[in-house]
């Protein structure tokens, strides 16, 4: 795996959607990459504090904004898993 690879794909890696091998090649890339691992963190962080913030539009906006989030979170995932 090559740093422009881990880039793309380091938000499926953190969301565990990763398949078992691509997570092993990204695994021994950060341990070899220090810039690769601190960006990591970084979007670890970064995924955390989004986490947050849906989850209170969850509570709090109105169910057809919550409809409309779902199918383009929904969306997302079907363009990557092709
Ligand atoms: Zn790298």
């Amino acid at each position: 795996m090559l740093c422009r690879d881990v880039k793309r794909v380091v938000y499926f890696f953190l969301d565990g959607s990763l398949g078992d091998r691509k997570k092993q090649d990204f695994d021994s890339h950060l341990r070899l990459c220090p810039d690769c691992e601190s960006r990591t963190k970084l979007a670890r962080k970064l995924r955390e504090f989004l986490r947050r913030r849906v989850e209170r539009i969850n509570v709090t906006a109105p169910d057809r904004l919550k409809m409309r989030l779902t199918r383009s979170i929904r969306a997302f995932r079907t363009e990557w898993s092709r």
